[in-house]
């Protein structure tokens, strides 16, 4: 099995709070797991440590072969493996579709003109939004605008994505076609670990979830674990969710 995300043990506090109380969990090439718990429980923070946004006390994350905890960490190589879409799109307002997409791969891979158009219509084919290539920002409706945001991390060509609650700002009639993008990126076979308060596409999508509770993976397995739950916690998050 080729483990494209492994965390163990992992712990990490702000101060005196401990958010992260030795979590472990692996993510194979291909899966996608939907990462599931209360609002505090630590869903952010682990995506974040992912990625190095946070760092953490102790314990041990690899990530495409970079030893996400170390000192030696080539910080910008994992950058490029990990793509990342946060709840807020952040896409730079006077700038075009395009101009958003390709200002990471300009800086990064150097590349230009027709190379840097190319790359932004593929990333843009694959959210559906090909024909909004030289549209800025105000002219999209939030869930387009989440759509070039994700498309602006694939044209990176990562090997995982990381996704925080991507629909949580959008109105429930937009939140279906970023789903529905996300669904077809697993479906193509892309690694994803995905916070989500979206359960009936957890249970659809997902290969695993994890039930986070106070800092802790309190409950893992497949999505029908959704229907059955074996702790009193998972049953109150779901009863709450519904
Ligand atoms: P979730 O995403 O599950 O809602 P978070 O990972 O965002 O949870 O937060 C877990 C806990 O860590 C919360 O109690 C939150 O207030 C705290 N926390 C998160 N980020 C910070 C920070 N930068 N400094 C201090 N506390 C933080
Ligand atoms: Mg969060």
């Amino acid at each position: 099995m080729s483990a494209v995300v492994t965390l163990r043990d992992v712990h990490k506090r702000f101060g005196d709070l401990e958010v992260l109380k030795g979590v472990s969990f692996e993510v194979a090439k291909g899966e996608v797991v939907a990462v599931i718990g209360r609002s505090g429980s630590g869903k952010s923070t682990a995506l974040r440590c992912v990625n190095r946004l946070e760092t953490i006390q102790s314990g041990s994350i690899e990530v495409c072969g970079h030893r996400v905890d170390s000192p030696d960490l080539n910080l910008r190589a994992l950058r490029q493996d990990v793509g990342m879409v946060f709840q807020s799109y952040n896409l730079f307002p006077h700038l075009t579709v395009e101009q958003n997409i390709t200002l990471a791969p300009r800086r990064v891979r150097k590349i230009r003109g027709a190379e840097a158009r190319d790359l932004a219509r593929g990333a843009l084919e694959r959210v559906g939004l090909a024909d909004k290539i030289q549209a800025y920002p105000e002219q999209l409706s939030g869930g387009q605008q989440q759509r070039v945001a994700i498309a602006r991390s694939l044209a990176m060509n990562p090997q995982v994505m990381l996704f925080d609650e991507v629909t949580s700002a959008l109105d429930p009639h937009l939140t279906g076609e970023v789903l529905k993008v996300m669904e077809s990126l697993a479906r193509g076979g892309m690694t994803m670990i995905v916070v989500t308060h979206e359960m009936a596409f957890a249970r659809r999508v997902a290969s695993r979830i994890v039930f986070m509770h106070l800092g802790k993976v309190w409950e893992t397995g497949p999505g029908e674990m959704l229907t059955a739950p074996r702790t009193e916690e998972l049953r109150d998050f779901l009863s709450n969710e519904l």
